[in-house]
C-alpha cells in the first residue's frame, strides 16, 4: 500500500549504512544519499527533498547525539521527527464550530469528490455525534446527483437536491432546510470539471460567498502525482481552501506527491482515502505517516483495522469465562480489542473519569497502552496467553519484546496490569457467586 516503496528504501539505507555505534560525516553522508534517492524516485518534489535532507544534515551533524542510543536508532528519530515537520506538525481538525458548518467540497472530476463527501459525512456523524446533510450541487456530470443520492441512501444520510435547479438556489436552500432540520454540518457536494475552467472557479467562487462555508476541501486524486501541488495551488489561488483531502493511496501511487503537499502550498491535509467503502477515509496524522515511511509500521491504523473484524461473541465468551473465574491473557487481549473498537475511546474515559478530571495525557496514556499491549500480546503463541506462567522464562520474555520491538519496561507493565485485572476478576466472580451482585445474562 501507499507508502510501502519508501518505507522499505528508507529503513534500508538507515541500516546499512550505520552499523557502527557512532554518527560520523561520512555515513550521515552516505545514508542521506540513499534517502535522497528514495524520496526522489517515491515522487516526493524536488524542493521538499532539499529542505528535508538539509534539516537532518543540519540536525546529525550537529550533535545530535545523544548517549547509549544506538546511531541507526538516532538516525531513525531524527529522519521520523523532521518527516512530522515536513508533513505539518500535526493533525488539522476540521472546524465544526459553527451551527450549521457547511462544508464545501470541491475537486476536478473523478477525483472522488462524490465518494468522499459521502464518507465524510459518515465520519462526522460516527467520530463527532454531528447530524450531516449531504447536497447534490454537481449539475453538469451526468448522474452525478444521483449517485449521491445513492450512496446518502446506503449510509442512512439524508441528501438534499433540487435537480438541475442553479446551484447557489439549491445551497440556499439546503442550509435553511438543515436549520430547520436540525442538521449541524452541512456538506455540499460541488461541480466538477475535467479541467478547471473559468466558468467553474466563478461558480464555486458565487457559491463560497454565498453559503459562508467553515471548510472549503479539495478532493484531489493521489494518482495523478506531482500535478497534485499545480491543481491544489490554482484552486486555492482561486478560492482560499482549508484543506485537502488526498484519495486513492490505496493504488499503487508512489504517495510523494501527497508528502510534499503540506510544504509545497502550505495547506494541512485534513483527511486520505484509501478504498471505495464509506469507512475508508482517515484523518492525517502526520505522525502516523511518518511512522509508516519508516517501516515502524502505522501501528495504530493497522490495529484499528484489525479490531474491526473481529466479533461479538467473543465479548460473551470473556464474560463466560470471567464468571466461571477463568481469565488470562487471551481474555484480556479479547477485552482490549472490545475496549479499542468503541469510537471515541477519549470521550468514554471522560466520562467514566467524571469528577476526576481525565485529561489528554492520561486518555493518550491509555490509547498508547492498547496498541503496545495488543502488539506484545501479538507476539505471543496462545499457549502463552492461555497460560501467562510461562511468560517468566526468560528466554520467552526476551523473544517476545524482541519480536514485538518493544521494550522490557513494556512487557511488564503488561504482565502488571494482567495481574492487577486477574485480582479483580477473581473478587468480583466471588461477590457474584455470593449474590452480591447481578448475574451477567447469557
Ligand atoms: P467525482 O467525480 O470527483 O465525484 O468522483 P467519484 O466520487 O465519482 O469517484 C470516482 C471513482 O473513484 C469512483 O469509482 C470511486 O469509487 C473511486 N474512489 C474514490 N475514492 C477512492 C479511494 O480512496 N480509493 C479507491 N480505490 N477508489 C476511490
Amino acid at each position: 500500500g501507499f507508502g510501502d516503496f519508501l518505507s522499505k528504501r528508507m529503513k534500508r539505507s538507515i541500516e546499512k549504512n550505520i552499523q557502527k555505534s557512532t554518527l560520523t560525516n561520512e555515513n550521515i553522508a552516505e545514508t542521506l544519499k540513499e534517502i535522497r534517492l528514495a524520496l526522489l524516485e517515491a515522487d516526493v518534489s524536488v524542493d521538499v527533498v532539499k529542505e528535508l535532507i538539509s534539516r537532518i544534515k543540519t540536525k546529525a551533524e550537529g550533535g545530535y547525539i545523544q548517549e547509549g542510543v544506538k546511531a541507526h536508532q538516532q538516525m531513525v528519530k531524527l529522519v521520523h521527527d523532521e518527516l512530522i515537520e515536513i508533513l505539518g506538525k500535526e493533525l488539522a481538525p476540521l472546524d465544526l464550530g459553527k451551527k450549521p458548518t457547511v462544508i464545501m467540497m470541491v475537486g476536478l472530476q473523478g477525483s472522488g469528490k462524490t465518494t468522499t463527501a459521502n464518507k465524510l459525512a459518515n465520519l462526522v456523524r460516527k467520530k463527532n455525534s454531528k447530524n450531516p446533510l449531504l447536497v447534490g450541487l454537481d449539475i453538469y456530470r451526468p448522474g452525478a446527483i444521483d449517485q449521491l443520492v445513492e450512496l446518502g441512501h446506503q449510509s442512512n444520510i439524508p441528501v438534499f437536491e433540487k435537480g438541475k435547479q442553479d446551484p447557489i438556489k439549491t445551497a440556499k436552500q439546503a442550509i435553511e432546510y438543515a436549520n430547520q432540520n436540525n442538521h449541524d454540518v452541512v456538506i455540499l457536494d460541488t461541480a466538477g470539471r475535467l479541467q478547471i475552467d473559468k466558468d467553474l472557479m466563478n461558480e464555486l467562487n458565487e457559491l463560497r460567498k454565498q453559503t459562508n462555508p467553515s471548510e472549503i476541501l479539495l478532493v484531489v486524486d493521489g494518482m495523478i502525482g506531482q500535478e497534485i501541488i499545480n491543481v491544489t495551488n490554482e484552486f486555492n489561488r482561486l478560492l482560499k481552501l482549508t484543506g485537502v483531502i488526498v484519495t486513492k493511496l490505496d493504488g499503487d501511487a508512489r504517495g510523494g506527491a501527497t508528502l510534499s503537499i503540506s510544504h509545497m502550498t502550505k495547506l494541512p491535509i485534513k483527511f486520505i482515502g484509501e478504498g471505495e467503502g464509506i469507512k475508508a477515509l482517515a484523518p492525517f496524522y502526520p505522525k502516523r505517516m511518518a511512522d509508516r515511511l519508516l517501516g515502524m509500521g502505522d501501528i495504530e491504523t493497522l490495529y484499528e483495522k484489525a479490531i474491526e473484524n473481529i466479533d461479538e461473541r467473543s465479548i460473551q465468551k470473556t464474560m463466560k469465562r470471567m464468571f466461571m473465574g477463568q481469565y488470562d491473557m487471551e481474555d484480556l487481549r479479547n477485552q482490549l480489542v472490545q475496549v479499542a473498537k468503541m469510537d471515541n475511546l477519549g470521550g468514554i474515559l471522560k466520562m467514566l473519569g467524571g469528577q476526576n478530571k481525565v485529561n489528554e495525557d492520561q486518555i493518550n496514556d491509555a490509547q498508547r497502552k492498547l496498541v503496545v499491549f495488543s502488539i506484545l500480546m501479538d507476539s505471543m503463541t496462545l499457549k502463552e496467553r492461555r497460560d501467562p506462567r510461562l511468560l517468566k522464562g526468560l528466554t520467552r520474555k526476551s523473544r517476545i519484546i524482541k519480536g514485538s520491538g518493544r521494550n522490557e519496561k513494556e512487557f511488564n507493565e503488561l504482565v502488571n496490569s494482567f495481574e492487577k485485572g486477574k485480582k479483580q476478576v477473581m473478587e468480583m466472580t466471588k461477590m457474584m457467586k455470593s449474590g452480591k451482585m447481578p448475574n451477567f445474562p447469557g
